[in-house]
């Protein structure tokens, strides 16, 4: 697979990346054997970029990988929500020890929302003198909101951003409200102009756009701008699917089967809001005893209308 530097960090990636998540405890929870042999079998096939974080609990899957050896030019990033010094600097060394590394590739701030710069100001410092003590080559942040990767491209330290964006703008944030593919597409644009690394997250919006997939992917391929694209894969078929379509193999009607995918509210993400209950048309969404959204899978369609309503990406299909 073709290969390109991250903007100014010297670090060499796949055009596209191995997204962790969907194999871990918080969705597929695959075994630890069956996990690792996925990203042996993407890296392999030429993906030596994969994206993990403190809360997808999905580092075994990682270093049961790296076991054997042989996988040396393997491009880690991580990213934590901790807001202060103490707890990023412990995520960092947490990240070396389960992936048994003395130097994580990348480190981020996890999904920095309409006005964390500032609430988050201890964690930054953390991840700077992390990158000055060579406990992390790279660092920066991800995002779902605009007006964040733009102040990311005037932020001299910052060397990467991990943008959300997608060809249906599904889950883009600027403020309060929602933004446009377009808008992502600009703060992206400045960013990528002022030196940063891009991959971008969430081509599928989470999985509602799967049923498009090489529109879905058209998009962000596209996008001279985007150095990596990262795809949450659970199953070595959906690597498969990836690679054909990037070599051109892919039928031009191809579609993967997602009728056996289920629509999942993650509870790490949900706020509650209700927008998804008030968009069901099935009656499908209730309240649980934690306060935040369920689903009825007796009752669910899986229409997906409830999936764009909300402001976090918490409904995912999987
Ligand atoms: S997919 Fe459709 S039916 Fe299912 S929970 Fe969402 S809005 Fe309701
Ligand atoms: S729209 Fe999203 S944040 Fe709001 S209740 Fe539904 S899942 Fe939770």
């Amino acid at each position: 697979m073709k290969k390109v530097m991250l903007g100014n960090t010297g670090i060499e990636v796949s055009i596209a990346g191995f997204g962790v998540l969907p194999m871990g405890p918080s969705q597929l929870a695959l075994p630890m054997e069956e996990g690792a042999a996925i990203i042996k079998y993407a890296y392999q096939k030429g993906i030596n970029f994969i994206d993990t974080a403190q809360y997808y609990r999905a580092y075994p899957y990682i270093s049961k990988a790296l076991e054997d050896g042989g996988m040396d030019d393997f491009v880690i990033c991580s990213k934590s929500l901790s807001d202060d010094y103490d707890g990023m600097m412990e995520a960092i060394y947490e990240a070396r020890q389960e992936l048994n590394r003395e130097v994580i590739d990348i480190f981020l701030m996890h999904e920095v929302r309409h006005g964390q710069l500032e609430e988050r100001a201890g964690a930054w410092e953390a991840l700077k003198d992390a990158k000055a003590k060579g406990l992390v080559r790279a660092i920066g942040l991800s995002t779902h909101h605009v007006d964040i990767c733009m102040a990311a491209a005037s932020m001299d330290e910052l060397d990467v951003v991990f943008p959300l964006i997608n060809y249906a703008g599904l889950g883009i944030r600027k403020g309060n409200q929602f933004a446009t593919r377009e808008e992502m597409m600009e703060s992206i644009r400045a960013c990528h102009d002022a030196g940063k690394g891009i991959f971008s997250m969430k081509a599928f919006g989470g999985g509602s756009l799967t049923v498009s997939y090489q529109e879905a992917l058209d998009y962000v391929f596209s996008q001279p701008e985007i150095d990596s694209v990262m795809i949450g894969f659970g199953k070595i078929a959906e690597v498969d699917d990836l690679l054909s379509y990037l070599d051109g193999s892919m039928a031009k009607d191809y579609n993967p089967d997602v009728s056996k995918k289920k629509v999942h509210i993650n509870h790490e993400d949900c706020e509650g809001c209700g927008s998804c209950k008030n968009a069901c048309p099935a009656g499908a969404i209730y309240w649980g005893e934690n306060g935040l959204a369920e689903v009825d899978h007796e009752k669910c369609l899986t229409c997906g209308y409830c999936s764009p309503v909300c402001p976090v990406r918490a409904v995912i299909m999987y």
